[in-house]
């Protein structure tokens, strides 16, 4: 069978998953484990429901070492702000007992509110696309110290109007990154996003049936 032992999660993940009560991956997160612990650039074919946002946190957490710097290292871009929460709380449940920091940013909030939150510092950015622009733009957050980046529902976010943000923040991005996507459903605008900005992606293909 398979489990989560496969893995060879550390052990502060591996706690939180049997805290969460999950006893064995998921298909996608089976397949996207090695490939994007492996640092290539990786696009995943996948819906909501699959476990993808552990398929992408997992092997990103693995690799996350302990650090002083404060300015963020993985950036994770998703289109509305329900999932901002949701995926800030996916990661807060896996790194709960690790001083891993956390910020979740999206607009209808006060900007200057949210400057102060994040003066200290922190390691995972959780952001809607033109909120996380504001605030990467007057450097309140840097971005470039980014080395991992993950754009999840990427179609949605193309459906929402974001195509313009994502370029724009794609600038402010260091040359040297991983990227990584997920998406529902491959469309054209899909397929442009990743030609301009992947470098070779590793494709994993699963369907809801799995
Ligand atoms: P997602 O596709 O990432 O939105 O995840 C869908 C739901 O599946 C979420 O509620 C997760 O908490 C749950 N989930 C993720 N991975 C697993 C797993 N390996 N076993 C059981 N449930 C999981």
């Amino acid at each position: 069978m398979n489990t989560f032992k496969v893995f060879k999660l550390q052990k502060f993940l591996q706690n939180a998953i049997t805290e969460l009560g999950f006893e064995k991956p998921t298909p996608v997160q089976i397949e996207s484990f090695p490939v994007i612990k492996s640092g290539s650039d990786v696009v995943g074919i996948s819906q909501t429901g699959t476990g993808k946002t552990l398929a992408y946190l997992l092997p990103l957490l693995q690799e996350l070492n302990f650090s002083q710097q404060t300015t963020p290292r993985i950036l994770i871009l998703v289109p509305t702000r329900e999932l901002v929460i949701q995926v800030v709380d996916t990661i807060k449940a896996l790194t709960k007992h690790t001083t891993v920091r956390v910020y979740g940013a999206y607009g209808g909030v006060n900007i200057n509110t949210q400057k102060h939150d994040v003066y200290d510092g922190l390691d995972i950015v959780v952001a809607t696309p033109g909120r996380l622009y504001d605030l990467a733009i007057c450097l309140a957050i840097p971005l470039k110290t980014i080395k991992k980046l993950v754009i999840d529902e990427v179609d949605v976010m193309l459906d929402l109007g974001f195509r313009h943000q994502l370029k724009n923040l794609f600038e402010l991005l260091p040359e040297s990154r991983q990227n990584i996507m997920f998406s529902a459903t491959m469309t054209e605008d899909v397929n442009d996003i990743l030609k301009a900005f992947f470098k070779s992606p590793k494709r994993i293909n699963i369907s809801l049936s799995g």
